[in-house]
């Protein structure tokens, strides 16, 4: 979705409600982003101020369980309508008094993912001996014994 910014530029107290959907390709991402909230301006200063939520499906990096998740992200950004800054987190330039929504919530969820998802923040992962999920009881295996302290028993 492209924003004609002008008309609240030119206007103290211009406010543009943003409800909308947009489809993205992503392999985690499983629904359509849902952008809610609004662009407006206060004294001169143009902010945008939503939050972009979708839900997500991917495998923990711990155990290896798909798993379902939904995340809420913040876009909030103060705009400008001239190049004096360069883009920052805080900053957003809009040279032509031209806004394309959908990159800067994608550039925003996308800088908000994790690198590595877990199933939960405490997830106990797989046994390395016998691949139990950790999760569902102990398997009983004791850890692996290393081999270098029955060397050293040797010794004495
Ligand atoms: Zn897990
Ligand atoms: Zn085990």
């Amino acid at each position: 979705m492209i924003i004609e910014l002008e008309p609240i530029f030119q206007r103290e107290g211009a406010v543009f409600p943003l409800e909308y959907t947009f489809s993205v390709e992503d392999d985690v991402i499983d629904s359509d982003i849902r952008v809610s909230g609004r662009i407006f301006n206060r004294t001169g200063i143009v902010r945008i101020s939503a939050t972009a939520s979708y839900s997500g499906k991917t495998n923990c990096a711990r155990c290896n369980k798909a798993f379902s998740f939904e995340v809420s992200v913040p876009i909030d950004h103060v705009l400008l309508a001239q190049a004096e800054n360069e883009d920052s987190d805080l900053y957003i330039v809009a040279d032509d008094l031209r806004l394309d929504l959908d990159a800067l919530v994608c550039e925003d969820v996308f800088l908000a993912m994790p690198s590595r998802f877990l199933c939960r923040k405490d997830c106990k992962g797989l046994c390395p001996v016998c691949g139990a999920d950790l999760n569902e009881g102990d398997c009983g295996c004791k850890p692996a014994a290393d081999p270098r302290w029955d060397a050293l028993k040797d010794l004495f």
